[in-house]
């Protein structure tokens, strides 16, 4: 695959799970990485360390999304951040990978309507705001990465309204692909499947064995399974690849 040196990007969520592993792979590639964090300052810096220590470059970027402002701090922190690294405001790779999952369990008769407004504020409005904003940095032939979810495809009663934003989230890519197409930007979605991002669920070996039996492989998901299908869309490999979805769920829809 080609590499990405050169290529700016930004990773939104990459203090921790699978936008870590995205931050890391691209930058594995020779991306300058702004890391975009809500809450975790500390899971930030250590993203950041991480790929310093491979000898890549990265900054990181505070904002929580899916409250009024959210937007333009992420762009003020990015904005700055490529200022001091490149001396110019260019943006290559736009990857949409923070999510809220909210509560998880809960009966479809017991979703608050503020629940499922932070849940669409969080995954679908701030995506497609963070795009519109992204439109005078991105390059011509750049890439919108947006990430999905398997619940997109595969029925779960306890994830409406986390699966109704991820199939907004869909359309996004969809709707902007043939907005962008003329300037050669390409944008798809990548849908995961059940993927160890590092949380309590993950640490438990009868869980992990029951998720395990999920996907085709038998076996729970790595985040870096997912980051290098995101990588591979970055790559000027995927040039004929837009308004597309990459399966990543480990052949969870198989049935
Ligand atoms: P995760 O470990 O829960 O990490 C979520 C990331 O998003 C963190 O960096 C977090 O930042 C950030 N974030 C969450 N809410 C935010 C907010 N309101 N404002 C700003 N940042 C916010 O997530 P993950 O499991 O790696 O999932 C990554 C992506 O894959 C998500 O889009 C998710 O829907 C999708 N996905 C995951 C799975 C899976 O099994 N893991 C399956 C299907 C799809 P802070 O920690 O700094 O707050």
């Amino acid at each position: 695959m080609s590499d990405l040196t050169t290529k700016t990007a930004l990773v939104t969520g990459a203090s921790r799970g699978i936008g870590r592993a995205i931050a890391r792979q691209l930058a594995a590639k020779g991306a300058l990485i702004a890391v975009h964090y809500g809450s975790n300052a500390a899971a930030a810096r250590e993203t950041v360390a991480l790929i310093e220590k491979c000898g890549g470059c990265a900054f990181s970027v505070h904002a929580e999304l899916g409250v009024p402002g959210d937007v333009e701090r992420l762009f003020s922190g990015l904005e700055q951040g490529l200022r001091d690294h490149i001396g110019d405001l260019r943006l290559d790779i736009l990857v949409n990978n923070a999510a809220t999952t909210a509560r998880t369990g809960v009966r479809p008769e017991e979703v608050t309507p503020a629940e499922f407004g932070h849940m669409f504020a969080v995954n679908a409005e701030a995506p497609f705001f963070i795009v519109q904003r992204a439109l005078g940095l991105l390059s011509d032939g750049g890439r919108i990465i947006n990430i999905s979810s398997g619940l997109t495809r595969s029925a779960d009663p306890a994830q409406i309204p986390y699966a109704m934003s991820k199939g907004a989230l869909e359309q996004l890519s969809l709707h902007f692909a043939r907005h962008l197409a003329p300037r050669g930007i390409t944008v798809n979605s990548v849908i995961p499947g059940l993927t160890d991002n590092g949380g309590p669920a993950f640490g438990t070996p009868e869980v992990v064995e029951r998720l395990a039996q999920i996907s085709a492989f038998k076996r729970v998901g790595e985040a870096v399974d997912v980051a290098d299908v995101v990588v591979f869309l970055a790559t000027d490999e995927a040039r004929w690849i837009t308004g597309s979805f990459l399966d990543a769920t480990g052949g969870a829809l198989l049935g």
